[in-house]
């Protein structure tokens, strides 16, 4: 795969892209102002109608060549996603790759299904045929962080163009480097079945590059990054009434019984807490031990923790390999040791790591372990995003589920116990947008399922049925199912329409026979009125 360059016509001025595990150079990326933004919208803008009039089955074609495109060029994704973000390509093929390509199978066999016209009862008006249709938004636009430069850029952009759309992505100026070789190969897919590749496009640059494309005139914003950020795209959303939807931090509770299989629960840890270096909306930042197994959770881990090796993920000799890379962003650095002084200054216990490895020549932080952890610390409310374990003791079920409710987000979370009754008790307790039984993040891989947040976390749905249909304005469609003639006649309002309304409302609605028989013979005396009425008024117009 070919990098393409950054260079960008409009583009007022460069952003310094790097590879976080190396410290090296990648070269510039465009800075787009506002009227390359606005551009690459109204251009999307012009090409969306003939995309919207495709069929689902041709829809369908583009996204199996997308599949098949991804599966081919597997490695070079994995490679450009590693470089630029500092994880590992084992990282980067569970967290980038196999999601999306979960997401093209749920699109390719439910898709349709999901955008289909659907019946709804029309109520007394039994003549009547009642449906909501969805239909494409127009241009969509996404603002995606830098976690997962692959999988941030697919997962929105893949329901917006099944659903009919245009989308313009604003990629982090933290992951400019991959944008291009990975939009290249949305539009290979596009090319392949005759599409203009213009469908999706790509703009570059910092905040403002973003903030012009909530001001740009796209229909929708799906952003994906900081609760901070979240608020500046509604309050500049709101100016247009733009809507928005936000998936924001996370910070989420694990839950480990006293019956929990320990082994498994351990496992499942490791993955929730260092995968992508801990770099996750959906890490596992608050393990919740019960007293009995606590001792035992945490010696199996710190064994675990201690044996872990790290690394420049893409520059280990041939047959080696770590398990951690890099921290994409430098300033998490001070912020994840900023998180671990307060803790230890307030009695927390340091058993692994918490520090930076400045040996290792990049932007690398030690996994770490921290225990004796309670909720005066800033490391139980502020997301750490990083590679820190943080292990807190609960006595019982109240305790977890008291203690998990105390933070401002609300992701994802998991409980642990060989009783799968009482795991899904707790489970149904803890206020967060998914829960998974006895195991780590899987509520991503069902792709069927809406993922997002409460709380601090955002709002709206991506993923599954909702996500989908958020790519899409719903319209609501009546038509007669029996063609009776006539309507409703309102004007003139005479001497017996008021009792006539309020007899057809009694007749609809009064409780039992009897109510609805007396209504009807009013309903029966306002109509004889009404005529009446209506005859006088007719015959005095004529004078
Ligand atoms: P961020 O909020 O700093 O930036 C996200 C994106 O917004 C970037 O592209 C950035 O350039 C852009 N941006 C910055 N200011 C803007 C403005 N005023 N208007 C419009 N856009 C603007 O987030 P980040 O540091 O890149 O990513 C980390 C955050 O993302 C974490 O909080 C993490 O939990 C969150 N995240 C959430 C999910 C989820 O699905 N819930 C997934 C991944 C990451």
């Amino acid at each position: 795969m070919t990098v393409q360059s950054h260079a960008a016509p409009q583009a007022s001025t460069t952003l310094p892209c790097h590879d976080p595990a190396t410290l090296q150079s990648l070269g510039e990326g465009a800075i787009h102002d506002h009227a390359e933004v606005v551009r690459r919208v109204e251009h999307g803008r012009r090409l969306q109608p003939a995309w919207a009039k495709t069929s689902f089955a041709e829809r369908r074609k583009v996204l199996r060549s997308l599949l098949d495109i991804i599966l081919e060029r597997h490695d070079q994704i994995c490679e450009v996603a590693a470089r630029d973000s500092g994880k590992t390509l084992t990282d980067a093929a569970l967290g980038e790759v196999f999601p999306v390509c979960e997401k093209i199978r749920y699109l390719l066999e439910h898709g349709e299904k999901d955008l289909q016209p659907e019946r709804r009862a029309s109520g007394f008006l039994k003549h009547k045929m009642a449906q909501v249709e969805y239909h494409p938004l127009g241009v969509v636009g996404v603002i995606a962080p830098w976690n997962f430069p692959f999988h941030n850029l697919f997962c929105p952009v893949l329901p917006a163009l099944f659903a009919g759309n245009a989308v313009v992505a604003k990629v982090s100026e933290h992951t400019t480097w991959s944008a291009d070789a990975l939009l290249e190969v949305f539009h290979e897919a596009l090319r392949r079945h005759g599409h203009d590749p213009d469908l999706v496009q790509v703009v570059t640059g910092y905040g403002a590059t973003g903030e012009a494309l909530v001001r740009s005139g796209v229909d929708k914003v799906f952003f994906t990054g900081s609760p901070p950020t979240g608020s500046k795209v509604m309050r500049a959303a709101s100016d247009s009434l733009t809507p928005v939807v936000l998936e924001l931090g996370g910070k989420d509770p694990m839950i480990v019984c006293d019956d929990a299989d320990l082994d498994h629960a351990v496992e499942q840890a490791m993955l929730g807490v260092f995968t992508a270096c801990g770099q996750m909306c959906v890490g596992a930042e608050r393990i919740y031990v019960f007293d009995e197994v606590y001792d035992d959770f945490v010696a199996r881990a710190v064994a675990r923790v201690d044996a872990l090796r790290q690394g420049a993920p893409l520059e280990q000799p041939e047959g080696e390999a770590v398990d951690v890379g890099a921290m994409t962003m430098p300033a998490q650095l001070d912020k994840l040791e900023a998180l671990i002084q307060d803790a230890v200054d307030k009695g927390a216990h340091l058993l692994v790591g918490g520090h930076r490895r400045e040996e290792l020549g990049g932007q690398f932080f030690a996994p770490t372990v921290l225990v004796n952890v309670d909720h005066s610390m800033r490391i139980t409310q502020e997301e750490q995003f990083g590679p820190i374990m943080v292990i807190l003791r609960v006595q019982d079920e109240e305790d977890a589920i008291r203690l998990a409710a105390d933070c401002p987000y609300g992701l994802g979370s998991s409980v642990f116990s060989r009783d799968v009754k009482r795991a899904e008790r707790i489970a149904s307790r803890v206020r967060a947008g998914m829960t998974v039984v006895n195991d780590y993040g899987l509520a991503y891989m069902i792709q069927a399922l809406p993922f997002g947040g409460v709380g601090k976390s955002g709002f709206g749905r991506i993923n599954g049925r909702e996500g989908l249909r958020a790519c899409c304005y719903t319209k609501a469609v009546v038509t007669d199912r029996v063609t009776l003639g006539g309507g409703v006649s309102v004007y003139p309002i005479v001497a017996g329409t008021y009792p006539l309304v309020r007899s057809a409302i009694g007749m609809i609605y009064g409780r039992g026979l009897g109510a609805k028989a007396r209504a009807a013979l009013q309903a029966a005396r306002s109509v004889a009125e009404v005529a009446k009425a209506r005859k006088a008024f007719r015959q005095r117009g004529k004078h």
